[in-house]
């Protein structure tokens, strides 16, 4: 079976890396050989959304699937060959529109911001007065690792948000006073058996998944989280790893967004659970029976980003798996991670927390 992916980024490498075990091929749709993926597998150069090579991945493979979830649903309708899609194209096109996710939050009943759609200068103050400030107003679409973002405070602070994003379709919501955020990863298979790994415990910086703990045990936040995702996968009939992530307020969870995908939050997984999101992810979208999410002991994922940091004196600290995706080097930009499992939460933190400060003293100071 041959399993194509729209993406060449590290989540598809990621993937791939996970299915060869498996007995399975690849074939990437990316811009240029130079990405992650294109290192490991064979790949088709062009734009994304060409229908040309979108159709001949479609006609050399069994299945296809996406390393990014913002390829406009147009481009995948309708491809020749009998390639099945998944996830599923109405899950793709919800999770592209920050205003369809969260009508469909609020659909299944699962708490989530206040919001309102912001198309206008004059829908803007509306939107601020009947949901307050502090806000964000966040592009519809295309947002991802904090862009597209603008955290309004004070009424003066309208002015420059609208020069900034106004040239886009919106969303205003209310700034989250959070006690912490977290994450559920969930996949659903073919004929519609669903697993649940742990809840991510994640810290983001400059809007940037900085640094995950799994589990974060706390089970009725699990089971909340847990439940949540139960519903949009069932909703959407969905096969394949769907992430969620939430605010933590006062106990309860507000839903922040979905991805109709494997999620940075689960790279622990690789080493730390006994199947990881991608296999899993794999296994879902081929008909396979799904494997065991169940964590091996206490993980935690810290992100590299912007710069590499000196491998191999990292190397030394025991049981630490690195992760290189081969990118070059630029402000903001995931180049890898590091995964450290450890037998208890206790030791699993205390080491994190030293890594972090050698890897992300940023992240670190703004914990302590
Ligand atoms: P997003 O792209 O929506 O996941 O936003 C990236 C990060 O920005 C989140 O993980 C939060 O740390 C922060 N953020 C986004 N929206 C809000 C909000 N409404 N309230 C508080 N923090 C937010």
């Amino acid at each position: 079976m041959t399993i194509g992916i729209v993406g060449a980024g590290q989540l598809g490498r990621m993937m791939a890396l996970a299915g060869y075990p498996l007995g399975f091929d690849f074939l990437f749709l990316d811009k240029d050989a130079q990405t992650p993926g294109g290192q490991v597998g064979p790949l088709l150069a062009g734009a994304l959304t060409d229908r040309d090579l979108l159709g001949q991945l479609s006609q050399r493979c069994d299945v296809l699937t996406f390393d990014w979830e913002n390829i406009p649903v147009e481009s995948l309708e309708g491809l020749p060959g009998n390639a099945r899609i998944s996830p599923p194209l109405r899950a793709l096109g919800c999770a592209q529109d920050r205003l369809s996710e969260k009508r469909t939050f609020e659909l299944l009943g699962i708490p989530t911001t206040k919001y309102a759609a912001v198309d206008s200068r004059a829908s803007l103050e509306i939107a601020v007065k009947n949901i307050g400030l502090p806000g964000v107003l966040k592009t519809r679409r295309m947002g991802y690792d904090g862009k597209g973002q603008f955290v309004l405070r004070k009424p003066a602070d309208l002015d420059r948000a609208w020069d900034e994003l106004g040239k886009s379709a919106l969303l205003y919501e209310n700034l989250v006073p959070f006690d912490a955020e977290v994450s559920v990863i969930a996949v659903r298979g073919a004929d519609g058996d669903l697993a649940f790994y742990p809840l991510n415990l994640n810290v983001h910086r400059e809007g940037i998944l900085r640094l995950t703990r799994a589990p974060y045990g706390n089970a009725v936040l699990t089971r909340q989280a847990q439940r949540a995702a139960r519903k949009v996968l069932e909703h959407f009939r969905y096969v394949g790893v769907l992430t969620i992530e939430f605010f933590v307020k006062r106990g309860r969870l507000i839903a922040n967004e979905m991805a109709p995908r494997v999620h940075n939050s689960g790279h622990w997984t690789i080493e730390g659970a006994d199947t990881s999101q991608f296999e899993n992810h794999v296994r879902a979208i081929a008909g396979l029976p799904l494997g065991s999410t169940r964590a091996r002991g206490h993980s935690a994922m810290i992100n590299l980003v912007g710069a590499m940091p000196t491998r191999d004196p990292l190397l030394a600290e025991p049981a630490l798996h690195w992760h290189d995706y081969g990118k070059s080097a630029r402000p903001g930009r995931k180049l890898g991670h590091v995964t450290i499992c450890d037998n208890t939460a206790k030791n699993r933190d205390r080491r994190a927390f030293k890594l972090l400060s050698r890897i992300d003293r940023a992240t670190w100071l703004a914990l302590r």
